[in-house]
């Protein structure tokens, strides 16, 4: 999580920085600071957001910029503490017993009460509760031996278990700032006679689009003569030629465009970045092109089974992804949490096929899901929208989701194009093993191909919508139910209605519901239900009775022209028809909208929601 920025140029440092941190706020948000080099290193931390830091910031401007130090560099970072609360104190930069050397960090750093123990036995006194701390004072420790700040921070990663990101700086030697990676990401953008370096494109892309990914096990040093990156505990330079990327991302693709909020503009986004998913791949007789696996079908296609695994709404469409696999190509899929299977001591064959689903291609658990994968001999393959990402470079093959930069906290856009790319990989491997007749194909590309227009069609829906959340805002707890393919969605409205207004919500398959959550039905339990027209359709209306004759309030999303959903219901939503299928892809937007809806009445920071963070980077 959180985010780190760095700069070594001729700017305002502060300018660079805070805007840096801006765009990288979401990644974490609830402390802030800087480190800057002056005649010695400024520092400047506080709980709370990156705007509390600016204007503080607005006061020490003129002491650092009177200083003899023409050059411009600093480090920067936006926490989500792991170790120690929310403070000023515990917010990052930390820095040793002088002062003299600055470390951001992003990550867990394990054995830190062991090297805790040690430095204050050598009279290291600590000022914060976090982990990262440790990695300052031992820098300092080596630093009066060596001194030599490289080989300082290469002999105090030696030390180090656990994994980072890392940005660090050094009065010592104050035009450097040395960056580290180990498991975290960590690019380094390479501008004309500047360098920024950062753990998200985000925050490089308004300066410039030539990147180098910092590689797992890396230390890069960064000065105004260049960029050098070496294996961490090797003084060998590594070629950096072939290592230039172009990064692809624009300006307006990571702001708001006239959206109050990241999450609503997302959120309308989906008739684009659904078709993005889709396009160039998929045409109207249901032939499907995914280029990323295609060297892989023979072992796609005699794989003894797949597992997919995710964390959080990722794993609501690995879900999604079972059904439709199961059903139409006829694979058996199981469906798992990143962090318990890489837990537990799964059985995984040589000719098994792990997926991987993770919007930000960095999600701590699932990263590690895959190397276990790979370590046991599986073909693991990457469903992942950010291009580049660590899971998109360490799986064998993938599909790229195409959503789009979400930034957002609570996933939308990402959920939808996941559900796309999944029903794609699922029609070209039903079609592939003869499961799917070229009839049926046709009829579900076609549907999928409308898709894009039929989300349209719910977006109009949002002013119905905010109506039902005004009315509903004040509740204290939801239950979702669905069946079938719109089991997962239930969980998903669910998750969205809690990670952004607070609310309790479970979200439960419908007929589960008479095994335990019934007992929680009253006139002040509102049920939102999916009853939508599919091949459970009388089921769920069976289990709208139940929860109608205990007075429950229903809400609704059915499909058009439905009258007997509509009777039974306090409330409908009414979304088009389309291949049971896709229909996750249409019935999960009228959730999304109602808790946005409902968490902006509450006055809930919709694109920051409490303790979360965007990309969930520690286990
Ligand atoms: N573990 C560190 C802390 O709690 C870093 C957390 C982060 O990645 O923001 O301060």
């Amino acid at each position: 999580m959180c985010g780190i920025v760095g700069y070594i140029g001729k700017r305002n440092i502060f300018e660079v920085l805070i805007s840096g941190l801006k765009r990288l706020e979401y990644r974490g948000y609830d402390s802030a600071g800087i480190a800057i080099l002056s005649d010695d290193v400024f520092i400047l931390k506080r709980a709370g957001k990156v705007s509390k830091l600016e204007n503080e910031l607005q006061n020490f401007a003129p002491i650092v910029n009177s200083t003899s130090f023409s050059l411009s560099v600093g480090i920067a970072h936006t926490r989500w503490a792991t170790h120690g609360e929310p403070s000023d104190i515990n917010a990052h930069p930390l820095t040793d017993c002088t002062g003299k050397f600055a470390v951001v960090h992003n990550g867990i750093i394990e054995n830190y009460q062991i090297l805790k123990k040690k430095l204050e036995s050598l009279g290291h006194i600590f000022k914060s509760q976090t982990d990262t701390e440790v990695i300052s004072h031992l820098i300092e420790e080596f630093y009066k031996n060596t001194k030599d700040f490289i080989t300082s921070v290469q002999l105090a990663l030696n030390h180090i278990e656990g994994t980072y990101g890392l940005g660090i700086v050094c009065a010592h030697e104050p035009e450097k700032i040395i960056v580290a990676r180990k498991g975290s990401p960590i690019i380094i953008g390479l501008g004309d006679g500047e360098y920024i370096a950062a753990s998200d494109p985000s925050a490089i892309v308004a300066l410039t689009r030539n990147v180098i990914y910092l590689e797992h096990g890396e230390i890069g040093i960064i000065s105004p003569d260049g960029v050098e990156v070496r294996k961490i505990h090797s003084d060998e330079k590594l070629d950096l030629d072939s290592r230039i990327h172009e990064l692809a991302l624009s300006l307006d693709e990571i702001e708001k465009g006239g959206f109050p909020h990241f999450m609503l503009k997302e959120i309308f986004e989906q008739p684009e970045s659904l078709l993005n998913s889709m396009r160039g791949r998929i045409n109207e007789k249901g032939e499907v092109k995914l280029g990323g696996i295609a060297d892989f079908m023979d072992k796609i296609l005699n794989s003894r089974r797949f597992i997919i695994t995710a964390c959080g709404t990722s794993w609501h469409a690995g879900l999604v992804g079972k059904y439709m696999l199961e059903q139409y190509a006829e694979i058996p899929v199981d469906v798992e949490y990143a962090s318990e299977f890489r837990y537990r001591n799964p059985v995984i064959f040589p000719d098994d096929v792990v997926w991987l689903i993770s919007q930000s291609g960095e999600t701590a658990d699932t990263l590690a899901a895959l190397r276990l994968a790979k370590a046991k001999g599986a073909t693991v393959l990457g469903i992942v929208n950010v291009v580049g990402s660590t899971i998109a470079r360490e799986s064998h093959a993938g599909v790229y989701i195409h959503a789009g930069p979400e930034i957002g906290v609570a996933s939308t856009k990402a959920f939808t194009s996941q559900l796309v790319v999944l029903s794609l990989i699922t029609l070209l491997l039903g079609r592939e093993k003869g499961k799917i007749s070229p009839e049926l194909a046709s009829e579900i590309a076609r549907e999928l191909i409308s898709i894009p227009e039929k989300v349209k069609k719910i977006l109009e829906l949002n002013d119905h919508i905010k109506a039902l959340a005004e009315k509903y805002k004040d509740h204290h707890n939801f239950l979702y139910l669905g069946r079938g393919f719109n089991y997962p969605v239930a969980l998903e409205g669910a998750l969205k209605l809690k990670e952004i207004s607070y609310i309790h919500a479970e979200g439960y398959p419908a007929a589960e519901m008479k095994h335990g959550p019934i007992a929680l039905i009253d006139e002040n339990m509102p049920v939102v239900f999916i009853a939508v027209k599919d091949g459970v359709y009388e089921k769920v209306l069976s289990n709208m009775e139940e929860v109608k004759a205990r007075k429950g309030k229903i809400i609704s999303i059915v499909t058009e022209l439905d009258d007997k959903v509509a009777k039974l219901s306090d409330h409908t939503i009414q979304i088009p028809q389309t291949f049971d299928m896709l229909m996750p892809i249409l019935s999960v937007i009228p959730l999304q909208l109602l808790a946005y809806h409902i968490a902006v009445m509450r006055g809930c920071d919709v694109d920051q929601p409490r303790n979360l963070a965007k990309s969930v980077t520690v286990e």
